[in-house]
């Protein structure tokens, strides 16, 4: 079996610009993650939402920010191996790893853990009723809004990502609903935004009690929770935005120090309390941690070249500029070596 230079478990931002770097500082790298598709959280949770914080960018959308990423951390052939979860890891005595997925096992010398929340699953609609109507018209990611055009759509949840949902939905669905039990989380001019727009808002103290339909979705029963009044809603669709449960689940098995919902490293490594292991990107815990992609990315960079280090001593971890390198990408822009 090869045994790599860095393992990356997690393929979202923070995973894949520590692919760039691994590329670029010619390490032999491979990338393993749960989902079926690249970009952790912006695959999953908000691929139409536009993102407004990455330097250079002053809007993109998440799916193009991750198309664009792959792109970077893809010039090499690094292996990729997605729909595979990471279950255990081992430290052999040559201070080598092995990782144990649901699929086989690895080798490799270095690990980068960029696992972000960990396994994401969304928060279920309470409604008993709910389960059987999954994927047959209750839904918990909107990853196509255009899916939803000329529908009656009743979305549930006050955060930032119903409140999104609710204004990209209402230009293309006949109707939509909003059904929320207590006050918006959202931001403030979102919120402002769906009270001028045609969204039905049922909230304050508004729940779904029952989903009904016969085989899809038919209708929804709402009930106030104060009152107990109830009333029906014809909908075709349920979009669930009650936000999404995760937990470092296996790693806290790894014996990786972790503190509260976070693996401990050190700041200026990242480097976990296991040496060869680092860690970067949300699934990281320390006082001044940002959960933003900007700084994950940069832990990403400063373990990587950390990582080069230990794997040869004789290198520096301070990389070359890549301005002053000829890249995979260079050969595509006519850029001559
Ligand atoms: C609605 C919303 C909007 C946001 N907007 C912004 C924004 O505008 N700007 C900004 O900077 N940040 C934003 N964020 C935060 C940003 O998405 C995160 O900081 C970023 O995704 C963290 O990247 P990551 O690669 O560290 O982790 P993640 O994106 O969580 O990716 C981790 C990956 O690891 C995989 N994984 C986990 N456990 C295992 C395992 N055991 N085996 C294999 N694979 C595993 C998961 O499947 C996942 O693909 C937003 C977040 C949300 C929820």
């Amino acid at each position: 079996m090869d045994c790599f230079d860095i393992t990356v478990i997690g393929g979202g931002p923070t995973g894949l610009f520590a692919l760039f770097y691994a590329g670029m500082r010619g390490a032999k790298a491979k990338v393993i993650d749960a989902l079926p598709e690249f970009g952790g959280q912006l695959y999953a949770l908000y691929p139409e939402k536009y993102v407004y914080d990455m330097p250079g960018f002053p809007a993109i959308i998440a799916q193009d920010l991750i198309n664009a990423c792959v792109e970077q951390a893809m010039q090499w052939p690094h292996a990729v191996c997605l729909e595979e979860r990471v279950t255990h890891l081992e430290r052999q005595s040559d201070e080598t790893f092995t990782l144990t997925t649901d699929k086989g096992e690895h080798l490799t010398k270095t690990i980068l853990i960029s696992s972000g929340i960990g396994a994401i699953k969304p928060r279920k609609l309470p409604a008993a009723s709910a389960v059987q109507f999954e994927e047959r018209g209750v839904t918990y990611y909107a990853r196509n809004f255009d899916r939803f055009a000329g529908k009656r759509v009743v979305i549930v949840g006050g955060g930032d990502s119903a409140v999104d949902y609710a204004l990209a939905i209402e230009p293309r669905a006949t109707a939509v609903t909003l059904v929320h039990r207590s006050q918006f989380r959202a931001h403030a001019h979102t919120v402002e935004q769906l009270r001028k727009s045609s969204v039905d808002i049922r909230q304050p103290d508004f729940e779904i009690k029952e989903v009904h339909g016969d085989g899809n979705v038919e209708a929804v029963t709402i009930v106030h929770s104060k009152t107990k009044e109830e009333s029906r809603i014809p909908t075709d669709e349920v979009l669930c935005a009650l936000g999404f449960v995760s937990d470092l689940g296996e790693i806290k098995a790894w014996g990786i120090e972790v503190e509260g919902n976070g693996v401990v490293i050190d700041p200026y490594t990242m480097e976990t309390s296991i040496p060869g292991i680092y860690a970067a990107g949300d699934v990281i815990n320390h006082r001044g941690k940002l959960k933003l992609i900007a700084c994950g990315t940069s832990e990403a960079a400063i373990a990587v070249n950390q990582a080069m280090v230990r794997i040869n001593p004789a290198n520096k971890v301070q990389p070359v500029h890549s301005s002053n390198l000829t890249l995979p990408i260079s050969a595509k822009l006519g850029v001559k070596p």
